[in-house]
């Protein structure tokens, strides 16, 4: 793919946001990461836990939908809904 989607500076304004604290990527999930199809999600290596690298979200939700300690919330925006 030919594009650079924009890195997040501020985690908490994503609009996918992970709870660290559900999150078991420290126990080698990878499953938001691997079916996000525009691959902007990542480890952060601060933590172990998972988090959105970059700001290019289709909000398809298969990240939050496949989680499997529904820790990943996508905020929507409201004229998606
Ligand atoms: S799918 Fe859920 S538990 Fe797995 S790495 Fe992503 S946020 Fe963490
Ligand atoms: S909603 Fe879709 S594009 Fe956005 S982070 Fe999740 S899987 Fe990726």
């Amino acid at each position: 793919m030919n594009f650079t989607p924009r890195t997040i500076d501020q985690r908490s304004a994503a609009p996918v946001t992970i709870d660290e604290g559900l999150c078991i990527a420290d126990k080698g999930c990878r499953v938001c990461i691997d079916v996000c199809p525009m691959d902007l999600l990542a480890i952060d290596p601060a933590t172990g836990k998972a988090f959105m690298k970059y700001d290019e979200c289709w909000y398809c939700m298969p990240c939050a939908k496949d989680c499997p300690t529904g820790a990943v919330q996508v905020a929507i925006p409201y004229l998606l809904r």
